[in-house]
């Protein structure tokens, strides 16, 4: 098959990238030409496991190419795949403006049959949109048919996601459509769930809110836990061997974040609200998650004895481990409150490029640099590197042996009995 793909960012990379390396040939298009030009040369702008060998992979066997011309793509593939953005608008909607410009800019090349694959996160009836778009530029005898195909990776681990999905939504309401798109991904083994667009557009909000509202649930737990004194991690673990429940995204922390979860659960509140109801729950959310960020720096003031002129090294930056993405990193919220609060701000990260400054914040090379003089460490993304630390090192370089472990990643054991002061999220 021939696919082209819009937009090169960590959905459209990667989804290029694998159908390449799964035998078919790809075009990518951005528009941005300097990621194009770089990408030419098998350089992946984005920090993501796996991603740079099936990239060159595909460069090699002249699977997969990157141009800024889109309409090399769209005039001889049978797939057109849109990964844009859709960014939140100032009311919390999906701005589809991204996509609907990428409609109209596939809609200038279709000559003969193709299926446009909408593959960005939209509002439910945002396949319409697309569809109506293309359809008014479109001559009558030119045939096309539209699919909404949500795409469930997650950053870290996209390309592993990508290959092994635990389903795949086709929204459609053409059988033509289906047919092409079942047979391009039954190879991956996964589950196929045929349906039509709004419930496919549908199924990719709710998922994203369900695991939100996961994440919420244990932080409010985590936080009562913190109360009582009992032990989240066991709570969680008692509550997860429930069949019913499961293990997932029941792990405490300082809050969701990345460039879906906030975004799209204000966009399902958006779309609530344009049918007249009012999701309070998801609303409850939102709430707790925002509230998290200061339940963390107040753990952080209390042990400090107050912000003022504080210290604090912070370990962490990306949204979670494996990824140099910051988007709506819950990391850059707590430390924005850090700063509020008074304190300076000390970050080390593993991923996220060491020359990008952050405003306020002072970029460590190492994290015992973060931590160096500091009145406590903080521990914000759990990077598997921030595990086997030599910690008697890490605690003779702080001015204080003070820990917040805001992702309970690190052995509470062990650096008690090292002298530290631990403090984790709900034990
Ligand atoms: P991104 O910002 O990383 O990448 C988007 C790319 O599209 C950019 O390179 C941009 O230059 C390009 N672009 C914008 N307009 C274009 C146009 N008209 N023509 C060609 N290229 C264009 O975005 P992303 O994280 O890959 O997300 C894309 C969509 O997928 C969003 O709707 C997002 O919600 C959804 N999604 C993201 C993830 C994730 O983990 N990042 C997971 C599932 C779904």
């Amino acid at each position: 098959m021939r696919i082209t793909v819009v937009g090169t960012g960590y959905v459209g990379l990667v989804t290029g990238a694998c159908f390449a390396d799964l035998g078919h040939e790809a075009i990518c298009v951005d528009v941005v030409a300097e990621k194009v030009e770089k990408l030419r040369g098998g350089q992946i702008p984005i920090h993501e496991p796996g991603l740079d060998e099936v990239v060159l992979r595909g460069l090699e066997a002249g699977r997969l190419k990157f141009t800024t011309d889109l309409g090399e793509g769209v005039r001889t593939s049978q797939f057109v795949f849109i990964c844009v953005p859709t960014p939140p608008a100032e009311d919390g909607s999906a701005d589809l403006s991204h996509v609907q410009q990428a409609a109209v800019d596939i809609a200038k090349h279709v000559g003969d049959y193709k299926v446009i694959v909408n593959k960005s996160t939209v509002p439910i009836g945002s396949s319409n949109v697309v569809e109506r778009i293309v359809r008014e530029r479109l001559p009558a005898q030119i045939e096309f048919d539209i699919a909404s195909n949500p795409e469930f990776l997650r950053e870290g681990s996209a390309v592993f996601d990508f290959m092994h999905p635990d389903r795949v939504v086709i929204g459609t309401h053409s059988e033509r459509a289906a047919g092409m798109l079942t047979d391009l991904y039954r190879p991956l083994g996964a589950p196929l769930i045929v349906t039509d667009p709004a419930t496919a557009e549908m199924i990719k909000y709710a998922s994203n809110a369900f695991l939100a509202t996961k994440i919420s649930f244990v932080n409010a737990i985590a936080n009562i836990c913190d109360g009582v004194g009992a032990d989240v991690k066991e709570v969680a673990l008692g509550m997860g061997y429930d069949a019913r429940i499961g293990f997932e995204f029941l792990k405490p922390g300082p809050g969701f974040g990345g460039s879906c979860l906030p975004k799209d659960c204000r966009a399902l509140i958006s779309v609530a609200d344009g049918h007249g109801y009012d999701f309070g729950l998801l609303r409850g959310v939102l709430a707790v998650n925002d509230e998290q960020h200061r339940v963390i720096t107040g753990k952080v003031e209390r042990l400090v004895g107050g912000l003022a002129g504080r210290t604090i090294g912070v370990w962490g930056l990306a949204f979670k481990p494996n990824t140099d993405d910051v988007r709506d990193s819950p990391a850059l919220a707590v430390i924005h409150d850090l700063l509020a609060r008074g304190a300076k701000v000390r970050a080390y990260d593993p991923a996220v490029d060491p020359g990008r400054t952050f405003e306020g914040i002072e970029r460590a090379p190492g994290a015992v640099d973060a931590v160096d003089g500091a009145d406590a460490l903080l521990l914000l993304t759990e990077w598997n590197e921030f595990r086997w630390l030599d910690f008697a090192r890490v605690r003779d370089a702080m001015a204080r042996p003070i820990v917040v472990d805001a992702r309970n990643f690190l052995d509470p054991h062990l650096l008690r009995q090292l002298g530290f002061t631990y403090e984790g999220v709900g034990r």
